[in-house]
């Protein structure tokens, strides 16, 4: 009922102009009477027919993603939303079918409405593509001060284009620096880690690993804050208690807590370090391609000191949480898992998703195989506003099915979704060519 209203005040907003737009024609062609006028009105009354997106939640794609799913395919006609960065340079393309015209593509930009709660779209351009080979390539700047999110429609006939849509690419490439600064914020009372006996020690463990791993990138410096010396909201995360992620604070990455004004932190990636997060056996969460340096929604990486499992809390050793902060540092440029869960493929919602699509990562189909079952989160889809969900990081035990994760060929890379004593070592190089444009696209 929300996409029929939704339409239905499109409708009446577009008839109210051209009402309005016809009597001060007719007075025009009254004055002159010229051929010229006619010609004019003719024109001006056949406007182009905006196509607006189908549906009110769409699937999302962002930059050099290698693996975009076949519901990108199914629905790139009729409503795709792309995730863009100031000042990024893009390319979307996809193979011709001959049988058809070329289509234009409508680009729409979503809006917070007054009310602050809910999005609407406006038009913002048509492009035309250009040939290259037996592809169809759209080309475009992101001209927005912020993150935003776009979605395009393509046209054929003043409707959708009915072509075949095959081998969708979309490739992104930004001019930020290719450098990186860490922020540690500790929330609440953290008891005492083995092999980290104080902040100071975890974060140089930390820093270490990020320099060692993401070696196509240059990780400059590392902060250290703690939620109590917040200057607004310390009282909210006192010293002496632990912080349980996910209760009782309605925001689950507690990105009000990054970001501030403290010398050099802004634009660092905040690494938020809780007590635990109040999942079963959940290690750790990011947003996928979350691609945001500058503080607010879907800021931070999260993870915890000890994982909440059956048998009650285990703690992390300091090795252990510095892999979680590296894994879904990941997700928070965009990479996926390099074998899909069955967490992610509802999270996806798209089954063709088994695997990250890099062609120098392995995948272990025996690990999908094997039943491992956790659910994910609610949609890969989104309305207007930016995807909304988070990638998380499980504890091996969280499965209690027979198997052994070790012997997956793509266990060694720090993609795979299950940690184990042996799992978890390098990134491999196109995911390292992949983060560094992910960082170069994204404003710090
Ligand atoms: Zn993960």
């Amino acid at each position: 009922m929300a996409g029929l209203s939704f339409f239905a005040s499109l409708c009446i907003r577009r008839f109210f102009v051209v009402k309005k737009a016809c009597p001060l024609f007719i007075f025009f062609i009254f004055i002159w009477g010229t051929l010229f006028s006619l010609v004019a009105c003719t024109e001006s009354s056949d406007p182009e027919v905006i196509v607006y997106p189908r549906d009110r939640e769409f699937y999302a794609i962002f930059p050099n993603d290698p693996k975009l799913g076949d519901s990108i395919e199914a629905n790139l006609a009729t409503g795709i939303m792309m995730i863009v960065h100031p000042g990024g340079h893009y390319t979307l393309s996809f193979g011709v079918d001959p049988t058809h015209e070329a289509p234009k593509m409508q680009l729409f930009r979503s809006y917070k409405q007054r009310d602050g709660e809910r999005y609407g779209l406006s038009k913002m351009k048509t492009l035309e593509p250009k040939i290259s080979g037996d592809h169809y390539v759209f080309s475009f700047v992101c001209e927005e001060n912020e993150r935003s999110s776009w979605v395009l429609t393509l046209v054929e006939d003043d409707t959708y284009y009915r072509g075949k849509i095959s081998d969708v690419k979309f490739e992104g490439s930004g001019s930020y620096s290719d450098t990186l600064s860490l922020n540690l914020i500790s929330v609440g009372l953290i008891d005492p880690i083995e092999g980290a006996p104080s902040m100071d020690s975890l974060s140089r463990l930390l820093i270490s690993a990020f320099r060692k791993n993401y070696t196509s990138i240059v990780i400059d410096t590392i902060y250290v804050n703690y939620a109590e010396k917040h200057p607004s909201l310390g009282e909210k995360y006192p010293a002496d208690r632990h912080w349980h992620a996910e209760s009782p604070s309605g925001d689950m990455t507690l990105s009000e807590l990054g970001n501030w004004p403290a010398k050099g932190v802004t634009e660092a990636l905040d690494i938020v370090l809780v007590h635990r997060i109040d999942e079963l056996n959940s290690l750790g969460y990011a947003g996928l391609f979350a691609s945001n340096l500058i503080g607010g929604e879907r800021s931070t990486v999260v993870v915890g000191s000890h994982v909440l499992s059956n048998a009650g809390e285990r703690p992390l050793a300091a090795d252990e949480i510095v892999k979680v902060a590296v894994h879904e540092t990941g997700h928070f440029f965009g990479l996926k898992h390099t074998t899909s869960t069955w967490a992610d493929l509802e999270s996806y919602q798209d089954l063709s998703i088994l695997e990250d699509g890099f062609e120098d990562t392995p995948y272990c189909p025996e690990l999908l195989q094997s039943g491992l079952y956790k659910k994910g989160s609610p949609s890969a889809k989104s309305d207007y506003s930016m995807p909304g969900q988070v990638y998380r990081m499980m504890d091996r035990s969280a499965y209690g099915v027979a198997f052994d994760e070790d012997s997956c060929p793509d266990a060694y890379l720090f993609m795979f979704p299950v940690s184990s004593d042996k799992s978890m070592r390098e990134f491999s190089r196109q995911q390292l060519k992949f983060l560094k444009q992910s960082l170069m696209l994204i404003p710090h």
